[in-house]
């Protein structure tokens, strides 16, 4: 069968679905691969590439939406783009089902198969399917470079014969898979970083990566911490001891990175107006919620602002685009690796298995009906 790959339409979306790299994959699981003119383009990968690795590269995109059997994407398919599907056409990208009951409606009319690249479930098993850590990671290292551009000094201390300068002081709130790559690519970089996270059992992670894990005093250590790994609202009493510990650390701070994410919830508002003018001037608040609304409550969502402090609050929110050749790769190999799972006798001919707990997790349409949410069994 054909498994295909359109141009993104999005604006400022640079990523691509497939790679060359992916369509020698999908060529040996038996698949012919097409991609349209101009795909990899942003993510600077030739037409010439897709073709030199065995793929066929279309004019445009009514072709390839017609001729694909499964196509590949990353950002949910837009009314034109569902226009163009077709009875047991099989679509794999993101889809934030519970954001996009509408999508889920009118893909399941046209008797679509979805597969949710963020709703793989988050087991071990499935690790090599997460799209989800591998843009977050991809996110964590970027908001650090952000956060370098931004700022007037080294992150590494050094003793020069033009003077001393002090190593940058980095704290990042949140320590989940965006939280730890920030932490990592700010040690590396020689800054002093510290961390928290309402999850205890993370403080060991902060620790052997070199960081500092800022503990708080409160009684119910793991309030906040709820099942299944996720962080939940916390209480009024330890949202208090919470902001207590950043209001003392908003002087001693060059660089912020706040990350605190709770499914199906607005970011939470950690980092206030007060702390960050509190904040020395020519320091950095680098917001990786702003999609969700937030952590810092001065960001504004796809901008860097000023305040009159002289501190920088960036509020990007397309980091897995902003490295488009390394967001593509690991994407497409996440994406392969799901077709591997769908295709078990490699023969070119996928099987969407819905006893399977991890495709059962993902597929959120198929053969005419709405099937997200999955059954909490095949979740976990
Ligand atoms: P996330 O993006 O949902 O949240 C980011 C971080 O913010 C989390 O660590 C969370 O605890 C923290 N946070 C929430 N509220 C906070 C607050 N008020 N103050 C400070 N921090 C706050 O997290 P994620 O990166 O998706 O990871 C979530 C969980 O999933 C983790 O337990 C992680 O280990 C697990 N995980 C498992 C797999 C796997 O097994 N395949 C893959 C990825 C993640």
């Amino acid at each position: 069968m054909k498994f295909g790959a359109p141009k993104e339409r999005s604006e400022g979306e640079r990523r691509v679905a497939l790679t060359p790299e992916s369509v020698g994959r999908l060529t040996k699981l038996g698949y012919e691969c097409l991609v349209e003119t101009g795909a990899g383009s942003e993510a600077r990968i030739p037409d010439a590439a897709y073709e030199a690795a065995g793929a066929r590269v279309v004019p445009d995109a009514a072709t390839l939406w017609a001729e694909a059997d499964i196509v590949a994407k990353v950002r949910a398919p837009d009314s034109e783009e569902v226009e163009r599907t077709r009875d047991g056409q099989i679509l794999i990208s993101f889809l934030y089902p519970a954001q996009n009951p509408d999508l889920l409606e009118s893909l399941s009319a046209r008797g679509v198969t979805a597969i949710a690249m963020d709703m793989v479930p988050r087991i071990s098993r499935a690790q090599k399917m997460d799209a989800l850590s591998s843009m977050a990671n991809i996110a964590g290292y970027r908001a650090v470079i952000e956060a370098g551009n931004q700022f007037g000094r080294f992150f590494t201390g050094q003793i020069t014969a033009a003077g001393k300068v002090p190593p940058a002081r980095v704290l990042v709130i949140g320590a989940g898979v965006a939280g730890l790559a920030a932490i990592g690519t700010a040690q590396s970089l020689g800054a002093q970083v510290r961390a928290f996270d309402v999850r205890p059992e993370v403080a060991e992670q902060i620790q052997s990566m070199g960081a500092e894990f800022l503990f708080l005093d409160f009684a119910e250590a793991t309030d906040g911490a709820a099942t299944g790994g996720y962080a939940a609202p916390s209480s009024p009493e330890f949202r208090a001891k919470q902001l207590e510990l950043f209001r003392a650390q908003a002087p001693e701070v060059d660089i912020v990175i706040t990350t605190a994410l709770i499914p199906g919830r607005d970011a939470p508002k950690l980092w206030l107006a007060d702390m960050v003018a509190l904040m020395k001037p020519g320091s950095v608040v680098v917001d990786l919620a702003a999609e969700r609304g937030g952590n810092c409550d001065l960001t504004v969502p796809g901008e860097v602002i000023e305040t009159p402090n002289g501190v920088r609050v960036v509020g990007y929110t397309d980091y897995p685009s902003r490295m488009a050749t390394q967001a593509s790769t690991l994407y497409a190999t996440n994406i392969r690796h799901m077709m591997d799972d769908l295709t078990p006798a490699k023969n070119g001919v996928p099987v969407v298995d819905m006893d399977d707990d991890v495709i059962r997790g993902a597929v959120v349409t198929h053969a005419g009906a709405i099937t997200y949410p999955p059954p909490p069994s095949k979740i976990q």
